[in-house]
Formats: C-alpha cells, structure tokens, sequence
C-alpha cells in the first residue's frame, strides 16, 4: 500500500530517484522513488516523464506523447474485463498474460509509488485489477488505482501489491480495492479461500489493512444480530421466546478462526485487529472455562478472552466508522455477481473451542439499545 502522506518520504533519498516528475494525463506529481525503467528510454535523472493514463506506455519526449494520447487503442476502456461496478467507480480484470505490455507499463509506473514490494517482470502470473471512475458527463474513464495478485498462491495471499494513485488518495478507495480483494478470494464459496495481503506490509500498509480489517470485524460482530432480524423484529421476537428464556444469550462462545470463516479473514489478521481496537481482554479465573486446545493453537492463543461489544462500538465511535461495507454486493458483475437471495445463516448457537466471546446481560442490553437505534 501507498503511504497516505507524501510528506513522510522525505527521508528517501533524492538520488535514488530517476524520474522527479509524472505526467499522468493532465495531472502532473512528484514521484517518491525509484523505478526501474530502460536507462536507454529514460535518463537516470529525467525530471519529467510522461505517462498514458489510459495504457501507461510513456516518454520522455512531449510530442511523442502527445500523438499517442490521440492514438491509445485503450482510451475508451480499459483492458480486460469489468468485475465491479458502483456509484461510478468500476473494477476491472486485467490478465498479464495476454496483457503483457501493459501489465509491465502499469508496473513499472507504480513503482514510482512503491517502495517495498518489487517490480514484477513475470506479469504472466499475475492478474490485475484497475480502479476505474468514469466521469458520467463525458464517459470518460481515469485509472485511480490497482492491486495486483497471483493467479496461483501457495500462501493464500489475495493480493500481492496495492497502490492508489497519489492525486487520488485520501478519499477511501483503498478500502475499495481491499474490499474487492477479499471479495474475490470467493471466500463466501464453497470451496473458498481464506485469505489476505502478501505479507511484510509496508508500515503504511500496515496500518491501512489494521484499519481495514478493524472496521470489517466491528461490521460483524456489531451488524450481525441486525443482519438476521432481530433487531428489527425484537417485539416478535420477545412474543416468540418461550418463557424463562433471554430473547438471545448473555454470550457466545467463538473462536478467531470462527470469526475469519465469517470474514474471509486470516486468523492472524483477525487477532491483529482485535487487538488494534483494544476490545480484547483476558478473562477472569472465574470466567475461564476449560477448552480443548487445537494442535495449531500456541499457548497465548488457546487462552480465552473476553471481547465486549461495548468496546467495539467506542472504539467504532472514537474512529467514526460508519459500518458502512465499502463495497456493494450488488456492484459485482459477470461471475461474482450474487446469485438470488442468500440463504440467511442461523448459527448464532454453536460454539467453537477456544476464544470466548463473553458478556453479561446488563452489556447486551446496553448494545441492544444501539442495534435498535
Ligand atoms: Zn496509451
């Protein structure tokens, strides 16, 4: 991921950078580091070079660029084919295999942006997914965006390398194309795939999928009762309940690895963002139940913990997170559009074996007036 703030690349050194300018389109910025462009095409200290924003094909030379901008074969779509579309923004699937040309344009551009991850030659493995807004004025269409992913992981990674252009960032969309990411991963499917980004993050990275999985798991755990009806339909509900019983149980037991099946979410990212909204707290003697350790478990994690609802709401307040999904089940096309109406799942009562998801009564009143709000 792209560091949000262009200022803290102030200790990259000058020198490493061949290129101190893009022309992007009618958008001209500063690059942040080196690429990795022919030394015969572009000199080790061009201070401008210009870049299709259509095809990312580039030079150094202003006419040149000029007449291929007249010329783009891909300056009415973009390559490949669309997987999303909402509210104007579009997503689309670019193969590097049969699009070789352009997948090592794009890369050789977002290199320019990216520090961390290399560039990589062997675009044949690789598909890539254009972040497209089209101006409904005009049709034109801007690349924002991209992430790039193997076609084949061997570490369930759903996502190799993550970049926002920098005019377009600060306006959430990498929360758009994570979002897409994990979607695409077709966990919700059977067979599906658990999965997450290409690990070391940057320290930009970092914190930008903390953030992200932080406000996808305060959706679920906040959403989930609201999604299945009973906040909705609490009076019915309480006509239901047989007598002597809670309208729902002061807790229930999950585990993290319950929380990722629901989340498409890597256990280790899971706990990452507990932690990251400070909603985990380790359980009182009194309050620790004796749990069967699974194999894979270390010690630390076999040990049950507490996670509150109350604190996932400060901590959603805190960080004003709307719990709105930044993506729209209903924006994906072709193969990932939704197939009629999903089958509501009613698994609220099974219990899972390590991880304790505890609260006494007075909490889950306290929550229950939120949900109802
Ligand atoms: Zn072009």
């Amino acid at each position: 991921m792209a560091p949000k703030n262009p200022l803290s690349h102030a200790k990259s050194p000058a020198v490493t950078r061949n290129v101190k300018h893009v022309v992007l389109g009618d958008l001209l910025f500063q690059t942040w580091y080196q690429s990795i462009y022919p030394e015969d095409l572009v000199s080790k200290d061009t201070d401008r070079l210009y870049v299709c924003r259509w095809c990312f094909r580039y030079s150094c030379d202003a006419d040149a660029y000029a007449n291929h901008t007249r010329a783009c074969l891909h300056r009415t779509t973009p390559p490949g084919s669309k997987v999303y579309d909402h509210g104007g923004y579009s997503v689309w699937e670019v193969d590097g295999e049969y699009n070789k040309l352009y997948a090592q344009n794009l890369s050789l551009f977002a290199k320019l942006f990216l520090d961390h991850k290399s560039v990589f030659f062997d675009v044949f493995s690789f598909l890539y997914y254009l972040l497209v807004y089209t101006n409904p004025e005009d049709s034109s269409y801007h690349v924002l965006g991209f992430f790039s992913k193997e076609k084949l992981s061997w570490d369930a990674n759903n996502l190799a390398c993550i970049l926002v252009f920098p005019p377009y960032q600060h306006k959430q969309l990498g929360k758009l194309l994570m979002g897409v990411s994990y979607k695409l991963s077709g966990w919700e499917h059977d067979p599906g795939l658990i999965g997450g980004p290409e690990k070391p993050l940057s320290e930009m990275g970092s914190r930008s999928y903390s953030r992200f999985w932080e406000e996808r798991i305060a959706r679920y755990i906040l959403l989930r009762d609201a999604q299945s009806g009973d906040a909705q339909d609490s009076p019915q509900q309480k006509q239901k309940t047989p007598k002597g019983t809670r309208k729902r149980p002061p807790h229930e037991i999950m585990t993290v690895q319950d929380i990722g099946l629901a989340t498409g979410m890597l256990t280790e990212d899971v706990i990452t963002a507990l932690k990251g909204m400070g909603a985990v707290e380790t359980a009182t003697p009194s309050k620790k139940r004796k749990m069967p350790r699974t194999s894979t478990d270390g010690p630390d994690e076999s040990e049950p913990v507490i996670i509150r609802k109350s604190k996932i709401l400060e901590w959603a307040k805190a960080h004003k997170t709307t719990l709105d999904d930044p993506i729209k089940d209903d924006g994906f096309v072709g193969e990932w559009a939704p197939k009629g109406i999903k089958e509501v799942s009613l698994t609220s009562d099974e219990e899972g074996e390590g991880e304790q998801d505890e609260q006494d009564e007075k909490e889950v009143e306290k929550d229950d007036e939120y949900l109802t709000a």
